[in-house]
């Protein structure tokens, strides 16, 4: 078939970390096609026992610094209830984004002390759950706090409140957020609505928290330290901080070889100034801005390779040091305050993949194959300008080594419907039938962007049992 002329090509492997469970699912070819003739496809498959885990080696660390701690699972970074659940069970939290995060949590049964609700944008309805339920809410801005102050008046509720922080120096430079209030403005409203006799009595202060934008351990380590000094302050006007919960952001590493991670770059760079050949569809950038014949910025993508990630990071960020040599533990035991954090994305290492069939082969007019998948974009999708790791191709026959490179297509009708952005070598032409297993897309890549255009319904979520080898449908 015409398909398989192919001239000669390089390609640039990024082979993902693949554990155990994930290994054992792709083993099993019946397991999976029968899933995919019942629920269609893409499908997602979730791991709970990988969650807890992740989970429970944060607490350790923690542990080991001997600081008071509880672990709020960002549930926006994927939407299934049984993540939440899990956390419930193990009496740690979940920070909920919406009206209907927090509702569903309540309706499994989750107490209302183990949820928190940080969402950017909080309506009159989910305010008034959380008033009515007595969840924590973090308050981002002057308007938020006269609404839920109102409504809790109204009401004769009272619930606890966080107040986020933004506006922290580092290095001479205020980093830059849309979020929360900075110090002076927390100070102002510590001391006129949270100290002495006139406090308030329906909104009780119990914390600080704030969420930092990208992944950067001393930014997370001088915030805490801000913080921490901020706290001293507020110690100062009597009122007491309880809680200090410094958000997510917790790098995890979805790749095997760092000398993938860095060929890959160089190639890339190469390909888009037109020095080398295309190994990204039509020669996309990944966010790169290219300028004459120089490359402006870092491709926009996550940085899926780390050497300092998961537990390794959280550590880093606890035994910071300021200026005087005390770490950042130290700093936080002496204040005596529980130490939280929100983490969604590390807490899904590991913990799902989604799976795919393939439906039709093809060449475009550049003669490039394309491998159309029954899925779309948007099941596979995060803020990263692609999801850089090698798929796992399953053939559903015998087939004879020989590796082709092509790009997996979905299917909204656009032309710049990829699922993966980059050329993707196979070891073998993918036929009509075959699986492309996705793995590590717990976090963000099945669910925060995933839309139902054309009618399209949303993937099955499943949950995978080891001990009995078999697949449930969750919602
Ligand atoms: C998104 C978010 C998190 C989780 O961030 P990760 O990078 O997934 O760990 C935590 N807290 C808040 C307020 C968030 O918006």
């Amino acid at each position: 078939m015409e398909l398989n002329k192919q001239e000669s090509f390089k390609f640039y492997q990024l082979k993902p970390v693949v554990s155990d469970w994930i290994k054992k699912v792709c083993s099993q070819d019946l397991l999976l096609t029968t899933a995919l003739e019942n629920y269609g496809s893409p499908i997602n498959i979730h791991h709970v026992p990988s969650f807890k885990n992740n989970l429970l080696s944060f607490k350790s660390i923690f542990d080991s610094f001997g600081l008071k701690n509880k672990i709020y699972f960002a549930r926006k970074a994927n939407k299934i209830i049984a993540f939440p659940e899990a956390a419930f069970r193990l009496n740690e939290g979940i920070d909920t984004a919406s009206y209907r995060e927090l509702a569903q949590c309540l309706e499994a049964g989750i107490h209302s002390k183990n949820l928190l609700v940080t969402a950017a944008v909080k309506t009159k309805i989910l305010l008034a759950l959380a008033l009515d339920k007595e969840v924590a809410v973090v308050l981002d801005n002057w308007d938020e706090f006269h609404a839920l102050q109102q409504m809790a008046f109204e009401r004769n509720k009272s619930i606890p409140v966080f107040l986020r922080l933004s506006g922290f120096v580092v290095e001479g430079k205020t980093l830059h957020s849309r979020f929360g209030f900075s110090l002076e403005e927390a100070f102002e409203m510590v001391k006129n609505y949270f100290s002495g006799p006139s406090a308030l009595v329906h909104l009780k202060f119990v914390g600080f928290h704030f969420h930092l934008n990208g992944y950067s351990i001393p930014e997370r380590a001088e915030a805490l330290l801000q913080t921490a000094a901020f706290i001293k302050r507020c110690t100062g006007l009597g009122v007491k901080t309880q809680i200090l919960d410094f958000g997510g952001g917790i790098l995890i590493n979805y790749l095997k070889s760092e000398k993938q991670w860095s060929k890959f770059h160089k190639a890339l760079k190469k390909s888009v100034l037109n020095q080398g050949p295309e190994i990204t569809y039509q020669n996309d950038s990944l966010g790169m801005a290219v300028y004459q014949d120089s490359i402006l910025n870092e491709p926009l993508v996550y940085p899926y390779y780390n050497e300092v990630h998961s537990c390794e990071f959280l550590k880093e960020v606890l035994s910071y040091k300021d200026d005087s040599g005390t770490t950042v533990a130290a700093v936080l035991k002496e204040l005596d305050v529980e130490v939280r954090i929100e983490p969604g994305r590390s807490l899904m290492d590991q913990a799902g993949i989604t799976v795919a069939r393939v439906c039709f082969r093809k060449m475009d007019t550049a003669g490039n194959l394309m491998v159309g998948l029954e899925m779309n974009r948007t099941q596979l999708r995060s803020s990263s300008a692609d999801f850089l790791l090698d798929p796992i191709h399953l053939p559903q026959s015998k087939v004879e080594e020989e590796t082709v490179a092509g790009y997996l297509v979905g299917g909204y009708c656009l032309e710049s419907e990829l699922i993966l952005k980059r050329k993707i070598a196979f070891k073998s032409m993918p036929k009509i039938g075959d699986l492309f297993v996705f793995v590590n897309t717990a976090g963000y890549m099945m669910h925060f962007y995933e839309s139902e255009a054309h009618m399209f319904e949303l993937a099955q979520n499943l949950i995978y049992d080891s001990r009995k080898n078999n697949l449930t449908t969750t919602v």
